[in-house]
């Protein structure tokens, strides 16, 4: 799955429109941080972002343009390189 990555065609595509939605968004699988939290706590999040973009190659995985889709399709450790960028480093996030 990971190497499948740099092979094939990887364009952001807008998330297609439903019935319901004609611009639906989804949370970036990147920089949408959850943070740590005890059972029955509602879910919090460190960082959270939607986005109207998605990598239909990678089987529709929703990415922010900029800077998460290069960071998810060129680093293995993109969640480590996101909190970096974001600053989170030092923060009590689940991994
Ligand atoms: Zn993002
Ligand atoms: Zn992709």
């Amino acid at each position: 799955m990971q190497a499948v990555r740099k092979t094939g065609r990887h364009y952001a595509k807008f998330i297609a429109p439903t019935e319901k939605r004609l611009h639906p968004t989804r949370n970036c699988r990147v920089c949408t941080i959850p943070a740590k939290r005890k059972p029955g706590e509602k879910k919090m999040y460190l960082h959270r972002a939607e986005t109207r973009f998605e990598c239909r190659a990678c089987g529709g995985i929703a990415l922010c343009i900029e800077p998460c889709f290069e960071l998810y399709h060129e680093f293995e450790d993109y969640k480590r390189k996101i909190k970096t960028f974001l600053n989170l480093h030092n923060r009590d996030a689940e991994s």
